[in-house]
């Protein structure tokens, strides 16, 4: 290996990286006033850390190779195995994984498909999708594995300005979600007190503000929308949000903390930094994309996940600068491991250096959109984050809004449902905002939209993930379809 001293680390940190997987001595913990958990990977020459995930890599790959068909077989017919992997640049080569097959491997061979690589009795935790859209997935964490979720996790949160000191409240739901679960172990190896607190009862979350008044935590784990829906009730309450003492917010499960103008409204209604983190459940540990305490967009922790931004047309890695999707390959997972698992989120990468030190890679808008939710109104690429972002800066905006788009007289309307503020409830006071929002709106997206104010608190407060888009054009091309039939 290059210029990484792996026996030097082993001495100085406990960190074993000579093996596959890597050993961790779960005693360890950096000095608190200490910037990186494991600085000389976390800052170190990218040529020289691509060597040792070149190194890991390649242990990944034989991993799977020897014990998944599905992976033996998808291979094998694209002419790869693991010798084909002489360097990072080798990779591409090797075929994408969509969730679609991982279903299809989960209904062929269930309950873990037969991409499983442990015995089942290996396996520590079962989690799922909720299978709203389809045939759930299940999610078999080994043993080791949630282990080593829990070191990387405890690093990446480290990197966020978590300390041992801190109390960690988690307002999301503990189910079949893994984003609690990961919080939770990153928590707890990071040393910090952990407040399971849980999302999504009737009345919790003014539990969880009475709770967080009583038991002052200083970091806050959830969704963007649920940290406003916190303070709105903390607000409906008598508190101001900024006294509860949150220093730390970190969310996944949506894109609001990479939004600009979401990220901004956190900050200043929470008094705290808000970072933005999140990959998928399938890629746990999921924080590997995470931003750090200067919060310049999520760091790609490349030597425990390794991301590539890539091209949707041809799966090759587009250039720094470049706006693409990231694929995901595991580093480090023995039970269920991704190897180019498709993430469908749309990214711009940067090698651009962050003052933190750290010469990861960044996304520096975050994950803004998916390949398939761009929505094509007149011909304009429309973003659902972006109207977030217009909206949000808008001054008398009441907090939440619904994108509709329908087809009028074969002609596409969008009209952007926005709350208004309790302040601008005076009947010119609203003109001004609809005509102030439809402005932003017009100029930011090219199409003009048709702005409808609703009071404050009307439109529905989501508990988890968001979901703020009706298209309406699928139903009025089938009642055309109908009617000409
Ligand atoms: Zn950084």
């Amino acid at each position: 290996m290059a210029a990484l001293d792996l026996d030097a680390l082993r001495k100085s940190r406990g960190v074993d990286l000579t093996v596959w997987p890597p050993r961790y001595d779960p005693a360890y913990r950096p000095a608190a006033g200490a910037e990186h958990w494991l600085p000389e990977v976390e800052c170190a020459d990218p040529r020289d850390r691509d060597a040792l995930i070149l190194a890991k890599l390649r242990r990944q790959v034989a991993w799977a190779w020897e014990r998944s068909p599905f992976y033996r077989r998808t291979w094998e017919a694209a002419g790869v195995s693991p010798a084909t992997l002489r360097s990072l640049d080798d990779l591409p080569r090797f075929p994408v994984v969509q969730k679609s097959e991982l279903r299809a491997a989960q209904a062929a061979h269930p309950p873990f498909g037969d991409y499983l690589c442990v015995e089942p009795g290996q396996i520590a935790r079962i989690h799922g999708t909720s299978g709203t859209t389809g045939r759930p997935t299940v999610f078999g964490v080994g043993r080791d594995d949630w282990a080593r979720v829990g070191e990387a996790h405890a690093r990446i949160l480290w990197g966020a300005g978590l300390r041992p000191d801190d109390r960690l409240l988690i307002c999301s739901f503990f189910s079949l979600y893994l984003g609690s679960w990961g919080a939770l172990a990153g928590g707890e190896r990071l040393g910090a007190t952990v407040f399971p607190f849980g999302a999504g009862v009737p009345g919790q979350t003014l539990m969880a503000v009475q709770w967080a008044r009583e038991l002052r935590p200083t970091a806050f784990y959830g969704t963007p929308s649920y940290a406003l829906h916190f303070a709105e009730t903390a607000r409906r309450e008598g508190i101001d949000p900024k006294r509860l003492g949150f220093r730390t917010l970190f969310f996944s499960g949506e894109p609001g903390a990479g939004i600009p103008a979401t990220k901004r409204q956190i900050e200043e209604t929470f008094s705290g930094a808000c970072l933005d983190m999140g990959s998928m459940a399938e890629m746990t540990p999921w924080m590997t994309n995470g931003e750090c305490r200067r919060r310049s967009g999520m760091h790609l922790w490349q030597d425990l996940v390794y991301t590539q931004v890539c091209d949707p047309a041809t799966w090759a890695p587009v250039p720094p600068g470049a706006e693409g999707t990231p694929v995901y390959t595991h580093l480090e997972r023995t039970s269920q491991p991704m190897i180019r698992l498709v993430s469908g989120d749309r990214a711009r990468w940067t090698d651009a250096p962050c003052p933190c030190g750290r010469t990861y890679p960044r996304l520096p808008d975050g994950l803004y959109g998916r390949i398939d939710d761009m929505l094509v109104v007149r011909g304009e690429n429309v973003y659902p984050s972006a109207i977030e972002d217009v909206l949000r800066a808008v001054e008398g905006f009441g907090g939440e809004f619904r994108v509709i788009v329908s087809r009028r007289e074969a002609m596409d309307e969008l009209l952007v449902r926005a709350e208004y503020a309790g302040s601008h409830a005076a009947p010119e006071a609203q003109a001004r905002l609809r005509a102030a929002m439809a402005e932003r709106l017009r100029a930011r997206l090219g199409v003009r939209p048709v702005v409808e104010l609703v009071p404050e608190g009307t439109l529905e407060r989501s508990e988890f993930k968001a979901r703020r888009v009706i298209d309406d054009r699928d139903l009025y091309r089938k009642r055309v379809g109908e009617a000409t039939a």
